[in-house]
């Protein structure tokens, strides 16, 4: 994931291209009402890419910008549609997965009294999210009884509640903690295993409080984050006056919003300083947690929220509460209640009217993302469906899209891989025999998960209906919120997973020490049943060693085989990590002229993920290698197209993230994302491999032949 600098719960996501941020954001896009009779389902049918090594440009030269080379054919014949914000090869997939889950979605949709309590819940979230013209005729009484409890408060002690309340009902406010410290209404709050022992789970309070993507867009004064700001302010009044403000109103309102979300900003750690866990990793008692913020009624709040009770909680940042307090104690409760509708009237945006829903769009997703026009409403529902309710949801996916064979091949890579880590870690001379031990025992410890829990969800407890979109969603976010904070003192479920089966995607999480590939990846082009080894290897088999090495990188080295953040690295070993990694960090701290003029990729954001690449590509290509010559083969032998296996392995890895990126989201990605963008995923890895100038013949002084090369798996 989904996602994005260093988190809370450290989900390691693999992610395709856009980080869990911005899909967050996307989904709350995605799910927008709008364009109503305009946006028809598409006809389409769905394409599945398939890898076919003659689509590489060979009239350029692959030594010189191998991305081109393997992408330049495909990328001038898929520009970006305009209700996309970037096209790839795995976005023919994407539609692929929406249209097979819209037909589950559909039907189950009759009101057929004879339909199993799980059909009835995906069948009427999808009536009601269907269904526009109810949406219209409700207009903003769905909103009302929120912005009147608001309007409702006397006293600055009655926010806590307030914010309690938020936290349980608007979908995002809960994943704050765990995926965008940012995103959450004040402050994020959730149940989280305990660092120094992944055993447990407490309770854990997290920064937040912003609307934009982070911090940064606060606070940074070049022309491009001056102008965003304006907009910003621009979409705000308007959104005030959509629920019937004056203008002047309005602006004061837009205003408060700025000042208060401004100052939470400036309080947050940044996402740099948040990837070292230690950094986040503040042990208090609640007696310590009431005494940092005493204007939020800890007590109140935790009551609530029906918090079990804690052996301790973490604070990740507590100079954010200490911030926190003093804005609490400055600015009067009008400002707050501004705020909190501000939060309300934001957060339900995308389920209300077509005008509501539309603003929105335009300035999360057009002026953020570059996004021309929404995606039809059908595909916005799938997406919410599968945010809201994707284990049910997901079932029938896994019954129609996910033979057991396919999981049975990919478990085989995943083995394939995992010796092939092994191998290196045995033979990485850099590393004392004290150090290597302890990671093959990591190494070992690693639990793989392959396309969909073992145990399904159980979505009872929520209420859905076929009346209000609004109140569905409201519902599915309480139970997911709720079903977090639950797990404080309780036992932790080692079978859960953070992401759907649908989901084109994977992750490592380094406290349960799990990879986790979803059925929803293991599609072309990513995993191609029909094709052979060196095409697979180089596609799902780079993702699957990325993901094992996020154990292994600057993060997921912190943490030992139960998950625990425990130093097992000797001084010396830990020296000759850090000087590998920073070669790693040093060579993506680079210029990104597609993002635009002076955007400056910070390797210190990126590298775990760049680690990941790097790794991960070696591993895949160790595990091909072993794989053709228990076949009788070897790596410079021709396949039956006249490329070599090595070639064709090179060219799939690339294939598999080919992207037309707009370059308002190229910007995002950069300024707020853990991930390098595609170009930089395939150049700057294989340029450091030995192993890709021999597929090609590159020779020294080639661009994609570097001088100084980095290594660390
Ligand atoms: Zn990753």
């Amino acid at each position: 994931m989904l996602i994005p600098r260093f988190i809370p719960r450290i989900l390691v996501a693999f992610s395709l291209l856009i980080p869990v941020s911005i899909l967050a954001q996307n989904s709350n896009v995605s799910a927008s009402a709008g364009s109503a009779a305009a946006a028809e389902p598409t006809k389409e049918a769905p394409r599945l890419e398939h890898f076919d090594p003659d689509l590489a440009d060979k009239t350029l030269n692959p030594c010189d910008d191998f991305y081109k080379y393997a992408c330049h054919k495909w990328l001038a014949g898929n520009p970006v549609p305009p209700d996309q914000i970037y096209w790839n090869t795995g976005s023919g997939l994407e539609l692929w997965s929406d249209t097979i889950l819209r037909e589950t979605l559909e039907a189950s949709s009759n009101n057929d009294p004879k339909r199993t309590p799980l059909q009835q819940q995906i069948g009427d979230y999808w009536a009601a999210c269907m269904d526009e013209g109810g949406i219209e005729a409700a207009g903003l009484k769905p909103l009302r009884p929120e912005l009147d409890r608001i309007a409702a408060l006397e006293s600055k002690k009655e926010i806590t509640l307030e914010i309690a309340h938020l936290h349980h009902i608007f979908p995002g406010a809960w994943e704050g903690t765990r995926d965008n410290q940012t995103d959450s209404p004040l402050f994020g709050f959730t149940g989280q295993q305990d660092y120094d022992d992944a055993s447990t789970v407490v309770a854990q309070f997290d920064q937040g409080g912003l609307s934009l993507p982070n911090r940064d867009y606060y606070i940074k004064t070049d022309k491009e984050s001056v102008k965003t700001i304006k907009k910003y302010r621009a979409h705000l009044r308007k959104m005030f006056m959509l629920t019937g403000e004056t203008e002047a109103q309005a602006r004061g309102d837009a205003n408060t919003v700025i000042d208060l979300e401004t100052a939470m900003a400036r309080a947050q750690m940044d996402n740099i300083k948040r990837r070292d866990p230690k950094n986040i990793d503040n042990k208090m008692s609640l007696a310590q947690v009431r005494e940092l913020a005493p204007f939020i009624d800890l007590d109140a709040y935790l009551r609530a929220v029906n918090a079990p009770a804690s052996d301790h909680f973490l604070v990740t940042t507590p100079d954010f509460f200490r911030a926190e307090e003093k804005l609490l104690e400055k600015h009067p409760l009008d400002q707050w209640k501004t705020y909190m509708r501000w939060q309300v009237i934001h957060r339900a945006a995308p389920y209300l009217t077509k005008a509501v829903a539309d603003e929105d769009f335009d300035f999360f997703a057009r002026t953020l993302a570059g996004q021309q026009q929404q995606l039809p409403r059908w595909r916005r529902c799938t997406h919410s469906a599968d945010h809201d309710l994707g284990e049910a949801l997901g079932q029938a996916y896994v019954d129609r899209a996910f033979p057991p064979e396919s999981k049975a091949r990919t478990l085989e890579m995943v083995h394939a891989v995992e010796q092939a880590l092994h191998n290196d870690i045995d033979s990485a001379n850099w590393m004392t025999p004290a150090t290597r031990d302890q990671a093959i025992i990591k190494l070992k410890g690693i639990e793989v998960k392959i396309g969909y829990p073992s145990h399904w969800r159980d979505y009872s407890r929520v209420h859905i209906t076929r009346d209000s979109y609004l109140a569905n969603v409201e519902q599915a976010s309480s139970f997911e919120f709720e079903r977090w904070v639950a797990k404080i003192g309780r036992p932790v479920d080692r079978s859960e997973w953070t992401m759907t089966p649908p989901t084109i995607n994977a992750y490592y999480d380094p406290q349960l020490n799990t990879i986790n590939f979803p059925a929803g990846i293991l599609q072309p082009p990513y995993f191609d049943k029909d094709k052979d080894d060196s095409v697979n290897y180089g596609g799902i088999g780079m993702v699957i060693g990325h993901e094992i090495i996020h154990g292994f990188d600057d993060q997921g080295r912190k943490f030992d085989a139960h998950g625990n953040l425990r130093d097992w690295w000797t001084a010396e070993d830990a020296k000759q990590y850090e000087a590998r990694g920073k070669c790693i960090s040093d060579q993506y701290t680079q210029e990104v002229p597609d993002a635009g003029p002076g955007v400056k990729q910070n390797g210190l954001l990126t590298q775990g993920e760049d680690t990941a690449d790097n790794g991960g590509i070696h591993l895949a290509l160790y595990a091909l290698e072993a794989e053709l010559k228990r076949q009788g083969k070897s790596l410079d032998d021709k396949g039956p197209d006249g490329w070599t296996y090595r070639q064709r392995f090179f060219l799939s890895y690339s294939y598999s993230w080919c992207a037309n990126i707009r370059p308002e989201v190229a910007r995002l990605v950069v300024t707020t994302d853990p991930h390098s963008l595609p170009i930089f995923r395939i150049d700057n890895v294989v340029s450091n491999m030995p192993e890709f100038a021999q597929a090609f013949g590159c020779k020294a002084g080639q661009k994609m032949v570097r001088a100084n090369a980095c290594r660390v798996w």
